[in-house]
């Protein structure tokens, strides 16, 4: 057997991993537990869908459970299951590395959400290595389904594992902990019971203890609600979620026709994808008939709702289905339909609730409304009323939504407005909401980039346009005092003919056009896009897109400037082209540059900075 094993090293962020587990983690040890019964009971149900659509599987006739035995005279505690089992390889793999990109803030992160919440860490998909926290030496056997050889995989957790032969194995897994002199109530009884009582009430095999069942299997989701105390839902919530403590919201709902459906679905309260470690895998199991048919599954809910939690149940589905068969079809497509809008329903139900915890849930997960809004079109009129927005009108940090808009409406307005800038301070400080702010219409804020991209594949809401505020050729309602609007100093017509002629031809390079601009009120020019299709928001993505594959910063569309005849730099400026024209030009270019950086699009910064300085020598009077 001996000459039969090899050692391996664990890949490096596996070894900070476990430095995490072992040195920061162990105040909460009683995890251990609870992650190995969820192997094994993942293990488990993955036996049990292979059986139901493979022909043949290896060790047919072993019970589906789990047993857990104590040796307190040795310091062991044992675990094993009949389920799918690992190879070589698998044990190779699946024990050395970590499925998520290890990266280095993936690790601080988990550091952090640790020392936070332990609980946490069944979420960063570490769990077998929470099996370090207690043991000193752990040993894994393990025999495949398909009835190869079966191995051991044997660590002390530091560097290195080994993997040897290990014949004489049933199918499944048996993981020995040997613990740790300061672990040893692990090897308890009424230690180990009273953690599975806790931890693991809906594992759905039974769980045997020294040879005695512990648990009740029960699918809770099954049951009437009224049957069902919170206690019991959050605990439910822990044992899909792994972890957390309360969910944010839940969902609990039974159709019959036209479907049969049973869900229950967990928003939790923490968004793992924004702590930067890559995308969220779905969390959401589909059962028929309580049985697991696919877990984490791709197919039952969109992916841009990969951050709910829970079960669908449908007794319509035949049980054995393959995994490949569920992704086209078309009974999969139908209940998929219906739990989405029922989902998408609860939530604007929710928000007119409570509104504060909606905006809570909206500052976590909107992200992810946003991208089901710019990718599906199925859904869209469901989610536009789920949107929220900085707006003029509203408060700081109290976005509103488009129908809070359209109740405030101006009588003859029939566009909505917005305009996107990198903060609510940067966006009011810039020309483009000058004449919204003077005549009183309402325009929203939209401050991420990808809101320019929902807006944008929106179109409209409720009959009424939506519209960037950097479009040229904007429409605005006239308000009353307009018309009594007071005469102020400005630039004469003739003066302004020629001053933007000669403004097209010194920025003939720059900009596709130069107008009168009808809507500014102080600022000197702004940039407007001619084609009106994109914003300068949805540009700068799509030149940072460029960038990073290293395309260069590629030639946006051409820009029109539209300049404000009322201010007293233009009117200078026109007075300077013919006194001066080389100043005239910079001070043009510079304007044009300035208007660029307000509309949040991309200038060449060291021309910038060189015109710069040559203005500031003549002001200076160098
Ligand atoms: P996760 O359960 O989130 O995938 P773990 O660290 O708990 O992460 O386990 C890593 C992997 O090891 C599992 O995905 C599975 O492939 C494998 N594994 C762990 N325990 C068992 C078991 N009892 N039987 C079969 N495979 C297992
Ligand atoms: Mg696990």
């Amino acid at each position: 057997m001996s000459d039969e094993t090899t050692t391996h090293e664990f890949q490096a962020e596996t070894r900070k991993l476990l430095d995490i587990v072992i040195n920061s983690l162990y105040t909460e040890r009683d995890v251990f537990v609870r992650e190995l019964i969820s192997n094994a009971a993942d293990a488990l149900e993955k036996f049990r869908h292979e059986s139901l659509t493979a022909g043949e599987v290896f060790d047919a006739n072993a019970p589906l459970e789990i047993n857990i035995s104590l040796d307190e005279k040795e310091h062991l505690f044992t675990i094993s299951d009949s389920g799918i089992g690992m190879n070589r390889a698998e044990l190779a793999h699946n024990l050395g590395t970590i499925a998520h990109s290890g990266s280095n803030t993936f690790l601080s992160q988990l550091a952090e959400a640790a020392k936070k919440d332990v609980n946490l860490i069944g979420q960063f998909g570490v769990g077998f290595y929470s099996a370090f926290m207690a043991g000193k030496r752990v040993r894994v056997q393990s025999r495949s389904w398909d009835g190869g050889e079966g191995h051991e995989w044997a660590s002390d957790g530091a560097g290195e594992f080994t993997i040897s032969e290990c014949p004489g194995l049933h199918r499944g897994t048996k993981i020995i902990v040997e613990l740790k002199d300061d672990a040893h109530d692990y090897a308890q009884k009424w230690k180990i019971e009273s953690i599975i009582k806790q931890y693991s009430a809906f594992v759905s095999f039974p769980i045997k203890l020294d040879g005695e069942i512990v648990n009740t299997v029960q699918a809770i989701w099954t049951k009437n609600k009224s049957e069902i105390s919170d206690q019991e839902y959050n605990e439910f919530f822990k044992f899909t979620a792994s972890g957390g403590d309360e969910p944010l919201y839940r969902l609990h709902f039974s159709a019959d026709a036209p479907l049969a459906i049973n869900a229950l679905l967990f928003v939790p309260k923490e968004n793992f994808e924004m702590f930067g470690f890559g995308r969220m895998e779905p969390g959401v199991n589909l059962y028929c008939q309580r049985v697991l048919i696919d877990q984490h599954s791709k197919n039952i809910l969109p992916e841009w709702l990969r951050f709910l939690k829970g079960v669908v149940d449908s007794d319509d589905l035949p049980l054995n289905i393959s995994r490949q068969a569920l992704q086209d079809n078309a009974l999969v497509n139908k209940i998929r339909k219906v739990v989405t809008k029922r989902f998408l329903k609860f939530l604007d139900e929710e928000a007119g609730r409570d509104e504060e915890q909606y905006l809570k849930f909206f500052s976590t997960f909107g992200y992810f409304l946003k991208e089901g809004a710019t990718s599906d079109y199925e859904f869209q009129k469901e989610l536009a009323k789920l949107m929220r927005f900085e707006s003029s009108k509203g408060e700081a940090g109290k976005p509103v939504s488009l129908g809070d808009y359209l109740g405030r409406m101006q009588p003859d307005q029939d566009s909505i407005y917005y305009i996107n800038g990198p903060s609510r301070a940067a966006v009011e400080a810039g020309p483009y909401v000058e004449m919204f702010k003077k005549k009183g219409i309402e325009i929203l804020y939209t401050l991420e980039p990808i809101d320019d991209f929902v807006l944008n594949h929106l179109r409209e809401f409720e009959g009424k346009k939506l519209v960037s505020a950097d479009s040229a050729n904007l429409d605005m309602p006239k308000t009353a005092d307009e018309t009594s609007e007071a005469p102020t100093e400005k630039l004469g017509e003739a003066d302004t003919e020629k001053l933007i002629a000669w403004l097209k031809e010194t920025l003939q390079d720059q900009v596709a056009d130069v107008a009168v601009s009808k809507r500014l009120v102080d600022a000197p020019a702004m940039i407007v896009n001619p084609d009106g299709f994109m914003t300068g928001a949805m540009e700068r993505v799509l030149a940072a897109g460029r960038q990073e594959k290293g395309l260069g910063l590629g030639a946006p569309g051409k820009k029109k400037l539209e300049i404000n005849p009322k201010n007293a730099l233009i009117q200078q400026l026109s007075a300077l082209r013919e006194k001066d024209a080389d100043l005239a030009a910079e001070i043009a270019r510079q304007i044009h540059d300035n208007a660029m950086i307000q509309a949040g699009l991309l200038i060449d910064p060291l021309a910038m900075v060189e015109r710069n300085y040559k203005i500031l020598q003549r002001a200076a009077g160098v």
